[in-house]
Protein backbone atom coordinates (compact mmCIF):
# COMPACT_ATOMS: atom_id res chain seq x y z
CA UNK A 1 0.00 0.00 0.00
CA UNK A 2 1.41 3.29 -1.14
CA UNK A 3 1.26 5.91 1.71
CA UNK A 4 -0.15 9.38 0.36
CA UNK A 5 -2.24 12.28 1.28
CA UNK A 6 -4.87 10.54 -1.03
CA UNK A 7 -4.22 6.95 0.73
CA UNK A 8 -4.92 8.91 4.16
CA UNK A 9 -8.05 10.43 3.01
CA UNK A 10 -9.03 7.52 1.84
CA UNK A 11 -8.43 5.48 5.50
CA UNK A 12 -10.02 8.69 7.35
CA UNK A 13 -13.44 8.22 5.49
CA UNK A 14 -13.09 4.12 6.07
CA UNK A 15 -12.37 5.03 9.77
CA UNK A 16 -8.79 3.61 9.30
CA UNK A 17 -10.16 0.12 9.07
CA UNK A 18 -8.15 -0.58 6.06
CA UNK A 19 -4.88 -0.08 6.83
CA UNK A 20 -2.23 -3.20 6.39
CA UNK A 21 0.43 -4.25 8.29
CA UNK A 22 3.70 -2.17 7.58
CA UNK A 23 5.28 -5.73 7.47
CA UNK A 24 4.89 -9.26 7.33
CA UNK A 25 5.56 -11.33 10.38
CA UNK A 26 6.29 -14.71 8.57
CA UNK A 27 7.69 -18.01 9.90
CA UNK A 28 11.56 -18.60 9.13
CA UNK A 29 12.28 -20.39 6.17
CA UNK A 30 15.48 -22.99 6.86
CA UNK A 31 17.70 -21.51 3.98
CA UNK A 32 18.06 -17.65 2.90
CA UNK A 33 20.67 -16.77 0.54
CA UNK A 34 21.65 -13.92 3.33
CA UNK A 35 20.99 -13.75 7.20
CA UNK A 36 21.61 -10.29 8.48
CA UNK A 37 21.57 -10.52 12.41
CA UNK A 38 19.91 -7.42 14.47
CA UNK A 39 17.05 -5.39 13.30
CA UNK A 40 17.90 -2.37 14.09
CA UNK A 41 18.28 0.77 11.25
CA UNK A 42 21.63 -0.99 9.81
CA UNK A 43 20.26 -4.18 9.67
CA UNK A 44 17.26 -3.12 8.30
CA UNK A 45 18.73 -1.14 5.98
CA UNK A 46 21.44 -3.47 4.89
CA UNK A 47 18.23 -5.65 3.87
CA UNK A 48 16.79 -3.21 1.79
CA UNK A 49 19.58 -2.14 -0.15
CA UNK A 50 20.57 -5.75 -0.53
CA UNK A 51 17.65 -6.43 -2.74
CA UNK A 52 17.18 -3.17 -3.71
CA UNK A 53 20.98 -2.52 -5.25
CA UNK A 54 21.50 -5.63 -5.86
CA UNK A 55 18.49 -7.82 -6.62
CA UNK A 56 19.19 -10.21 -3.66
CA UNK A 57 15.68 -10.81 -1.88
CA UNK A 58 15.99 -14.06 -0.17
CA UNK A 59 17.11 -12.31 3.08
CA UNK A 60 16.00 -12.87 6.22
CA UNK A 61 16.88 -10.13 9.29
CA UNK A 62 17.00 -12.07 12.87
CA UNK A 63 16.25 -9.84 15.73
CA UNK A 64 16.49 -11.13 19.40
CA UNK A 65 13.66 -8.53 20.69
CA UNK A 66 11.67 -5.88 18.56
CA UNK A 67 12.35 -3.79 15.44
CA UNK A 68 14.34 -0.53 16.54
CA UNK A 69 14.38 -2.03 20.23
CA UNK A 70 18.14 -1.82 20.16
CA UNK A 71 20.12 1.67 20.27
CA UNK A 72 17.94 2.42 17.00
CA UNK A 73 15.14 3.21 18.87
CA UNK A 74 17.07 4.86 21.88
CA UNK A 75 19.22 7.46 20.29
CA UNK A 76 18.89 11.27 20.67
CA UNK A 77 18.24 11.40 16.72
CA UNK A 78 20.95 13.91 15.58
CA UNK A 79 22.45 13.38 11.28
CA UNK A 80 25.38 15.29 10.93
CA UNK A 81 28.57 14.75 8.99
CA UNK A 82 31.08 17.34 10.07
CA UNK A 83 33.83 14.81 10.83
CA UNK A 84 37.44 15.73 10.62
CA UNK A 85 39.63 13.31 8.59
CA UNK A 86 38.53 12.68 4.71
CA UNK A 87 37.46 9.06 5.14
CA UNK A 88 34.70 9.62 7.87
CA UNK A 89 33.55 12.89 5.96
CA UNK A 90 33.15 11.16 2.91
CA UNK A 91 31.65 8.18 4.82
CA UNK A 92 29.22 10.75 6.88
CA UNK A 93 27.80 13.12 3.89
CA UNK A 94 27.03 10.08 1.91
CA UNK A 95 24.81 9.08 4.56
CA UNK A 96 23.61 12.70 4.78
CA UNK A 97 22.60 12.90 1.42
CA UNK A 98 21.11 8.92 1.22
CA UNK A 99 19.08 10.58 4.32
CA UNK A 100 17.90 13.64 2.58
CA UNK A 101 16.07 11.41 0.06
CA UNK A 102 15.14 8.61 2.26
CA UNK A 103 11.40 9.67 3.24
CA UNK A 104 10.67 9.91 -0.57
CA UNK A 105 12.41 6.45 -1.45
CA UNK A 106 11.29 4.84 1.48
CA UNK A 107 7.65 6.27 0.94
CA UNK A 108 7.33 7.33 4.10
CA UNK A 109 8.03 10.20 6.06
CA UNK A 110 11.33 9.99 8.26
CA UNK A 111 10.63 13.71 9.77
CA UNK A 112 14.28 14.84 8.74
CA UNK A 113 15.14 18.08 10.28
CA UNK A 114 17.73 19.89 9.08
CA UNK A 115 17.82 22.23 11.47
CA UNK A 116 21.28 22.69 11.49
CA UNK A 117 23.87 22.01 14.41
CA UNK A 118 25.60 24.84 16.38
CA UNK A 119 29.02 23.10 18.45
CA UNK A 120 29.98 25.95 20.80
CA UNK A 121 33.99 27.13 21.54
CA UNK A 122 34.20 28.08 25.25
CA UNK A 123 37.95 28.75 25.15
CA UNK A 124 40.36 30.39 22.49
CA UNK A 125 41.65 26.74 22.15
CA UNK A 126 38.39 25.64 21.35
CA UNK A 127 37.76 28.50 18.52
CA UNK A 128 41.02 26.78 17.42
CA UNK A 129 39.53 23.44 17.05
CA UNK A 130 36.62 24.62 15.59
CA UNK A 131 38.87 27.00 12.66
CA UNK A 132 40.65 23.65 11.84
CA UNK A 133 37.62 21.91 11.54
CA UNK A 134 35.32 24.06 9.39
CA UNK A 135 38.60 24.11 6.68
CA UNK A 136 38.69 20.42 6.59
CA UNK A 137 35.44 20.70 6.07
CA UNK A 138 35.66 22.72 3.46
CA UNK A 139 38.29 20.65 1.82
CA UNK A 140 35.84 17.30 1.96
CA UNK A 141 33.42 19.55 0.37
CA UNK A 142 31.58 19.88 3.00
CA UNK A 143 29.33 23.59 3.53
CA UNK A 144 30.00 24.58 7.27
CA UNK A 145 30.36 28.29 9.25
CA UNK A 146 32.29 29.48 12.04
CA UNK A 147 29.94 31.63 14.31
CA UNK A 148 30.93 34.55 16.36
CA UNK A 149 29.61 34.99 19.83
CA UNK A 150 26.76 37.28 18.39
CA UNK A 151 25.88 34.78 15.95
CA UNK A 152 25.69 32.43 18.62
CA UNK A 153 23.26 34.56 20.89
CA UNK A 154 21.11 35.10 17.28
CA UNK A 155 20.25 31.70 16.94
CA UNK A 156 20.19 30.26 20.33
CA UNK A 157 18.10 33.14 22.25
CA UNK A 158 17.66 30.65 25.34
CA UNK A 159 21.80 30.31 25.73
CA UNK A 160 23.06 31.83 28.51
CA UNK A 161 25.99 34.65 27.35
CA UNK A 162 25.63 36.75 30.70
CA UNK A 163 28.78 37.65 32.50
CA UNK A 164 27.58 35.21 35.05
CA UNK A 165 27.88 32.43 32.92
CA UNK A 166 29.32 29.22 34.02
CA UNK A 167 31.35 28.41 30.82
CA UNK A 168 31.58 31.43 28.23
CA UNK A 169 31.21 30.64 25.05
CA UNK A 170 33.25 32.44 22.26
CA UNK A 171 31.89 31.43 19.13
CA UNK A 172 30.39 28.50 17.17
CA UNK A 173 31.00 25.46 14.17
CA UNK A 174 27.37 25.45 12.01
CA UNK A 175 26.28 22.77 10.26
CA UNK A 176 23.48 24.25 8.58
CA UNK A 177 22.40 20.81 6.42
CA UNK A 178 22.68 18.63 9.96
CA UNK A 179 19.57 18.44 12.08
CA UNK A 180 17.38 15.53 13.17
CA UNK A 181 14.79 12.49 12.23
CA UNK A 182 12.69 10.66 13.58
CA UNK A 183 14.69 7.28 15.15
CA UNK A 184 11.97 4.86 15.00
CA UNK A 185 10.23 5.95 11.30
CA UNK A 186 14.20 5.46 10.12
CA UNK A 187 13.61 1.25 11.18
CA UNK A 188 10.11 1.18 10.08
CA UNK A 189 10.48 2.74 6.71
CA UNK A 190 13.51 0.43 5.97
CA UNK A 191 11.39 -2.65 7.53
CA UNK A 192 8.44 -1.57 5.26
CA UNK A 193 10.50 -1.14 2.14
CA UNK A 194 12.54 -4.25 2.70
CA UNK A 195 9.68 -6.42 3.20
CA UNK A 196 7.67 -5.49 0.24
CA UNK A 197 10.53 -5.97 -1.65
CA UNK A 198 10.51 -9.64 -0.42
CA UNK A 199 13.03 -9.71 3.18
CA UNK A 200 12.04 -12.06 6.10
CA UNK A 201 11.47 -9.84 9.14
CA UNK A 202 11.86 -12.36 11.91
CA UNK A 203 11.45 -10.91 15.74
CA UNK A 204 11.72 -12.59 18.95
CA UNK A 205 14.49 -14.69 17.47
CA UNK A 206 18.01 -14.65 18.71
CA UNK A 207 20.80 -16.08 17.56
CA UNK A 208 22.52 -18.42 19.92
CA UNK A 209 25.54 -19.43 17.82
CA UNK A 210 27.31 -20.14 14.51
CA UNK A 211 27.40 -23.10 12.38
CA UNK A 212 30.17 -23.70 10.09
CA UNK A 213 31.32 -25.71 7.36
CA UNK A 214 34.91 -28.21 6.82
CA UNK A 215 36.79 -24.97 5.62
CA UNK A 216 35.93 -22.77 8.73
CA UNK A 217 32.92 -20.48 6.69
CA UNK A 218 30.04 -20.09 8.33
CA UNK A 219 27.11 -21.96 6.86
CA UNK A 220 24.13 -21.08 9.19
CA UNK A 221 23.00 -19.58 12.45
CA UNK A 222 21.41 -21.08 15.76
CA UNK A 223 18.24 -19.30 16.99
CA UNK A 224 15.88 -19.08 19.79
CA UNK A 225 13.27 -20.16 16.29
CA UNK A 226 15.35 -23.33 14.81
CA UNK A 227 18.22 -23.02 12.54
CA UNK A 228 18.29 -21.06 9.15
CA UNK A 229 21.37 -21.75 6.64
CA UNK A 230 22.68 -19.13 4.59
CA UNK A 231 24.99 -18.50 1.81
CA UNK A 232 26.44 -15.20 3.97
CA UNK A 233 25.99 -13.64 6.92
CA UNK A 234 25.63 -10.33 8.19
CA UNK A 235 25.91 -9.17 11.73
CA UNK A 236 24.61 -5.56 12.55
CA UNK A 237 24.34 -5.68 16.69
CA UNK A 238 25.68 -2.89 18.03
CA UNK A 239 26.85 -2.93 21.49
CA UNK A 240 26.27 -7.17 21.28
CA UNK A 241 29.14 -7.14 18.36
CA UNK A 242 31.86 -8.57 20.76
CA UNK A 243 29.10 -11.51 21.68
CA UNK A 244 28.05 -12.26 18.34
CA UNK A 245 32.13 -12.24 17.26
CA UNK A 246 33.01 -14.82 20.04
CA UNK A 247 30.00 -17.01 19.12
CA UNK A 248 31.80 -16.74 15.61
CA UNK A 249 35.20 -17.84 17.21
CA UNK A 250 37.65 -14.30 16.64
CA UNK A 251 37.48 -11.47 18.97
CA UNK A 252 36.79 -7.53 18.41
CA UNK A 253 38.52 -4.19 19.40
CA UNK A 254 35.06 -2.94 20.93
CA UNK A 255 34.09 -2.10 24.70
CA UNK A 256 30.34 -1.59 25.06
CA UNK A 257 29.17 1.07 27.43
CA UNK A 258 26.07 2.90 28.85
CA UNK A 259 24.60 5.83 26.77
CA UNK A 260 21.82 7.29 28.57
CA UNK A 261 19.73 9.97 26.82
CA UNK A 262 16.13 12.20 28.62
CA UNK A 263 13.52 14.54 27.50
CA UNK A 264 11.78 16.91 29.39
CA UNK A 265 8.17 17.33 29.47
CA UNK A 266 7.16 19.39 25.78
CA UNK A 267 6.84 23.47 25.86
CA UNK A 268 6.69 25.32 23.30
CA UNK A 269 9.19 26.43 20.21
CA UNK A 270 12.32 27.16 22.39
CA UNK A 271 15.47 25.24 20.14
CA UNK A 272 15.24 25.20 16.71
CA UNK A 273 19.12 24.26 16.20
CA UNK A 274 20.52 21.25 17.76
CA UNK A 275 23.53 22.82 19.86
CA UNK A 276 26.35 20.55 21.89
CA UNK A 277 28.92 22.03 23.99
CA UNK A 278 31.92 19.57 24.37
CA UNK A 279 33.21 21.64 26.95
CA UNK A 280 30.18 20.95 29.40
CA UNK A 281 29.43 17.83 28.26
CA UNK A 282 25.99 18.12 27.24
CA UNK A 283 24.26 18.57 24.06
CA UNK A 284 20.51 19.07 23.81
CA UNK A 285 17.55 19.78 20.86
CA UNK A 286 13.89 20.29 20.91
CA UNK A 287 11.77 17.17 19.80
CA UNK A 288 9.14 17.99 17.26
CA UNK A 289 6.40 16.90 20.61
CA UNK A 290 8.27 19.87 22.40
CA UNK A 291 10.42 18.20 24.31
CA UNK A 292 13.84 19.03 25.35
CA UNK A 293 16.40 15.84 24.03
CA UNK A 294 19.23 15.97 26.09
CA UNK A 295 21.86 13.94 25.11
CA UNK A 296 25.73 13.55 27.39
CA UNK A 297 28.68 11.83 27.72
CA UNK A 298 29.39 7.49 28.16
CA UNK A 299 29.23 5.49 31.01
CA UNK A 300 32.77 5.03 32.01
CA UNK A 301 32.88 1.30 32.76
CA UNK A 302 32.27 -1.24 30.74
CA UNK A 303 28.69 -2.51 30.97
CA UNK A 304 25.85 -4.08 29.00
CA UNK A 305 22.92 -3.34 31.50
CA UNK A 306 20.44 -0.93 29.03
CA UNK A 307 20.74 1.70 32.25
CA UNK A 308 23.22 4.39 32.96
CA UNK A 309 24.22 5.55 36.08
CA UNK A 310 23.24 8.49 38.42
CA UNK A 311 26.73 10.57 38.45
CA UNK A 312 26.65 11.05 34.44
CA UNK A 313 23.15 11.73 34.58
CA UNK A 314 23.62 14.27 36.93
CA UNK A 315 26.73 16.33 35.12
CA UNK A 316 24.72 15.86 31.89
CA UNK A 317 21.78 17.57 33.90
CA UNK A 318 24.33 20.20 35.40
CA UNK A 319 26.04 20.89 31.88
CA UNK A 320 22.76 21.79 30.30
CA UNK A 321 21.29 24.29 33.09
CA UNK A 322 24.70 25.49 32.61
CA UNK A 323 24.53 26.46 29.31
CA UNK A 324 20.22 26.64 29.21
CA UNK A 325 19.11 28.43 32.71
CA UNK A 326 15.65 28.66 32.32
CA UNK A 327 15.47 24.82 31.78
CA UNK A 328 15.71 24.25 35.08
CA UNK A 329 11.68 25.23 35.60
CA UNK A 330 11.13 21.64 33.16
CA UNK A 331 10.55 18.34 34.87
CA UNK A 332 12.04 15.35 33.10
CA UNK A 333 9.58 13.16 31.60
CA UNK A 334 11.44 9.87 30.31
CA UNK A 335 15.37 9.05 31.04
CA UNK A 336 16.84 5.82 29.58
CA UNK A 337 20.09 4.14 27.94
CA UNK A 338 21.44 1.98 24.97
CA UNK A 339 24.52 -0.05 25.00
CA UNK A 340 26.50 1.54 22.38
CA UNK A 341 29.55 -0.26 20.92
CA UNK A 342 32.71 1.53 21.13
CA UNK A 343 36.01 1.10 18.80
CA UNK A 344 39.15 2.53 20.45
CA UNK A 345 40.16 5.28 17.21
CA UNK A 346 36.01 5.71 17.21
CA UNK A 347 35.71 5.01 13.79
CA UNK A 348 33.33 2.06 12.82
CA UNK A 349 34.57 -1.45 11.07
CA UNK A 350 31.99 -2.17 8.06
CA UNK A 351 33.71 -5.39 5.89
CA UNK A 352 34.87 -9.04 6.22
CA UNK A 353 36.09 -10.85 9.61
CA UNK A 354 37.87 -14.13 10.02
CA UNK A 355 35.30 -16.49 9.58
CA UNK A 356 34.79 -16.48 5.95
CA UNK A 357 31.34 -15.37 4.67
CA UNK A 358 30.64 -13.36 7.26
CA UNK A 359 30.73 -9.65 7.54
CA UNK A 360 30.67 -7.23 10.18
CA UNK A 361 29.31 -3.40 10.70
CA UNK A 362 29.92 -2.33 14.37
CA UNK A 363 31.45 0.32 15.83
CA UNK A 364 29.52 3.21 15.31
CA UNK A 365 29.94 3.68 19.21
CA UNK A 366 27.77 7.00 20.29
CA UNK A 367 27.07 8.21 16.40
CA UNK A 368 25.74 5.28 14.13
CA UNK A 369 22.14 6.51 13.54
CA UNK A 370 23.26 9.49 11.24
CA UNK A 371 25.29 6.11 9.68
CA UNK A 372 22.42 4.41 9.23
CA UNK A 373 21.90 4.97 4.75
CA UNK A 374 25.41 4.03 4.39
CA UNK A 375 26.40 1.59 6.54
CA UNK A 376 23.38 -0.41 5.21
CA UNK A 377 24.73 0.61 1.84
CA UNK A 378 28.03 -0.69 2.41
CA UNK A 379 27.34 -3.50 4.24
CA UNK A 380 24.89 -4.66 1.51
CA UNK A 381 27.51 -4.30 -0.76
CA UNK A 382 29.97 -6.51 1.03
CA UNK A 383 27.60 -9.43 1.67
CA UNK A 384 26.16 -9.03 -2.54
CA UNK A 385 30.09 -8.63 -3.67
CA UNK A 386 32.50 -10.43 -1.46
CA UNK A 387 34.28 -7.06 -1.72
CA UNK A 388 34.43 -3.56 0.12
CA UNK A 389 32.75 -0.75 -1.47
CA UNK A 390 35.93 2.08 -2.06
CA UNK A 391 33.76 4.34 0.98
CA UNK A 392 33.85 1.24 3.38
CA UNK A 393 38.04 0.65 2.62
CA UNK A 394 39.43 2.40 5.33
CA UNK A 395 37.26 1.28 7.79
CA UNK A 396 38.13 -2.86 7.76
CA UNK A 397 39.05 -5.21 10.50
CA UNK A 398 42.58 -5.05 9.65
CA UNK A 399 43.49 -1.12 10.51
CA UNK A 400 43.87 -2.87 13.81
CA UNK A 401 46.63 -4.92 13.04
CA UNK A 402 48.70 -2.17 10.28
CA UNK A 403 47.73 0.77 12.31
CA UNK A 404 46.00 2.71 10.21
CA UNK A 405 43.73 3.89 12.51
CA UNK A 406 41.33 6.62 12.22
CA UNK A 407 41.18 8.69 15.14
CA UNK A 408 37.43 10.54 15.37
CA UNK A 409 37.62 10.84 18.91
CA UNK A 410 37.05 14.74 18.66
CA UNK A 411 34.77 14.58 16.02
CA UNK A 412 32.22 11.87 16.90
CA UNK A 413 30.91 13.73 19.22
CA UNK A 414 31.35 14.70 22.98
CA UNK A 415 30.77 11.00 24.36
CA UNK A 416 33.75 9.27 23.24
C1 LIG B 1 21.33 7.41 24.24
C2 LIG B 1 21.91 7.32 22.86
C3 LIG B 1 21.98 8.45 22.07
C4 LIG B 1 22.50 8.38 20.78
N1 LIG B 1 22.44 9.50 20.01
C5 LIG B 1 22.83 9.44 18.70
C6 LIG B 1 22.66 10.56 17.86
O1 LIG B 1 22.12 11.60 18.27
N2 LIG B 1 23.10 10.46 16.57
C7 LIG B 1 23.69 9.34 16.09
O2 LIG B 1 24.10 9.33 14.93
N3 LIG B 1 23.81 8.22 16.87
C8 LIG B 1 23.39 8.25 18.15
N4 LIG B 1 23.50 7.13 18.96
C9 LIG B 1 24.12 5.91 18.42
C10 LIG B 1 23.12 5.14 17.54
O3 LIG B 1 21.90 4.99 18.21
C11 LIG B 1 23.68 3.76 17.19
O4 LIG B 1 25.02 3.87 16.72
C12 LIG B 1 22.84 3.11 16.10
O5 LIG B 1 21.47 3.17 16.41
C13 LIG B 1 23.27 1.68 15.91
O6 LIG B 1 22.33 1.05 15.09
P1 LIG B 1 22.38 -0.52 14.88
O7 LIG B 1 21.31 -0.86 13.93
O8 LIG B 1 23.78 -0.90 14.55
O9 LIG B 1 22.14 -1.10 16.34
P2 LIG B 1 20.81 -1.33 17.19
O10 LIG B 1 19.74 -0.34 16.85
O11 LIG B 1 21.24 -1.42 18.61
O12 LIG B 1 20.31 -2.72 16.65
C14 LIG B 1 20.99 -3.91 16.94
C15 LIG B 1 19.93 -4.96 17.17
O13 LIG B 1 20.58 -6.22 17.30
C16 LIG B 1 19.78 -7.01 18.15
N5 LIG B 1 20.57 -8.14 18.65
C17 LIG B 1 21.58 -8.13 19.55
N6 LIG B 1 22.03 -9.38 19.76
C18 LIG B 1 21.29 -10.20 18.98
C19 LIG B 1 21.26 -11.61 18.77
N7 LIG B 1 22.09 -12.45 19.42
N8 LIG B 1 20.34 -12.12 17.89
C20 LIG B 1 19.49 -11.30 17.22
N9 LIG B 1 19.46 -9.97 17.40
C21 LIG B 1 20.35 -9.42 18.26
C22 LIG B 1 19.35 -6.03 19.23
O14 LIG B 1 18.20 -6.49 19.91
C23 LIG B 1 19.13 -4.75 18.44
O15 LIG B 1 17.78 -4.53 18.11
C24 LIG B 1 23.00 7.16 20.27
C25 LIG B 1 22.93 6.02 21.04
C26 LIG B 1 22.36 6.07 22.32
C27 LIG B 1 22.27 4.82 23.14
Amino acid sequence: MKYSALALLRGALAGHRTWTPAWRSPEPKAAYDVVIIGGGGHGLATAYYLAKNHGIRDVAVVERGWLGGGNTGRNTTVVRSNYLYPESARLYDFSLKLYEGLSRELNFNIMLSQRSHVMLAHSRHDLESIARWASAMHMHGIESELLTRAQVGELLPALDLSPAARFPVLGGLRQRRAGTARHDAVAWGYARAADALGVDILQNCEVTGFETGAGGEVTGVETSRGRLRAGRIGIAVAGHSSVLARLAGFRLPVTSYALQAMVTEPLKPRLDTVVISPGTGAYVSQSDKGEIVIGGGLDLFASYAQRGSFAVLQSVVAATLAMFPSFSRLRLLRHWAGIVDVVHDSSPIIGPTPAPGLYINCGWGTGGFKAIPAGGWLLAHALATGRSHELAEPFQLERFTTGRLIDEAAASGIAH
